[in-house]
């Protein structure tokens, strides 16, 4: 059916089907809305994709998002408390946690969870990075915020057992996050409460 539209809208539309809940229906439908819009639309698209690209980068300290090559909002917030660190699988997750208003430490983000099916190993998680963040910014607490998954487990055990090493409290996110549930879907309340009630591990 794509067959006989042109070839850049064709290569449109398979650019779009790339992105999450986009299936190949919705990208045909936004590519003809898109070219329907004409040039501006067009041109509005391109320069804020251009923008994404070349002005945002990850935090290096946290590995959260950043404009420019500099530590992130939240890292170089000077109201924030430095000495709490909250480890988080990814940035959906950090801005759930944000937007639940309990927390006010900083963050580190894995954007991988250990996962011995996916061949996910602790290599691959830059957890010397985060070791080394807990020593130089003399972190007192982490609290582990990975999901209640088998990978979200896997990681928090092993996180814990090398932090713990370091002589840091350790603390996880349990009470009122259901079983297999992301961090990122949750509830303001349910998180806030998570947060409070977090236990020692
Ligand atoms: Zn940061």
């Amino acid at each position: 059916m794509a067959d006989i539209l042109p070839r850049p809208l064709q290569r449109l539309i398979l650019v779009l089907a790339k992105l999450p809940g986009v299936g190949n229906r919705t990208a045909m439908r936004y590519a003809l809305h898109l070219v329907r819009e004409g040039a501006e639309r067009l041109q509005e698209l391109s320069s804020a994709l251009d923008e994404a690209r070349l002005g945002v980068s990850l935090c290096p300290s946290c590995f959260g998002m950043t404009e420019g090559d500099g530590p992130c909002s939240i890292c170089s917030a000077p109201e924030r408390r430095t000495d709490t660190l909250c480890v988080v699988e990814g940035i959906g997750d950090m801005l759930a946690i944000e937007s639940a208003a309990q927390y006010g430490g900083r963050y580190f983000v894995l954007h991988k969870l250990l996962s011995p099916l996916k061949g996910v190993g602790p290599q691959e998680l830059h957890i010397d990075r985060l070791l080394e963040r807990v020593k130089v910014d003399s972190i007192s607490e982490v609290v582990l915020a990975t999901p209640l998954t088998t990978d979200g487990e896997a990681t928090a055990t092993y996180l814990s057992r090398m932090l713990t090493q370091s002589g840091v409290r350790v603390t996880r996110l349990a009470a009122g996050v259901p079983v297999g549930g992301a961090i990122e879907y949750l509830d303001r309340l349910t998180l806030s409460r998570a947060f409070h009630d977090r236990k020692e591990l």
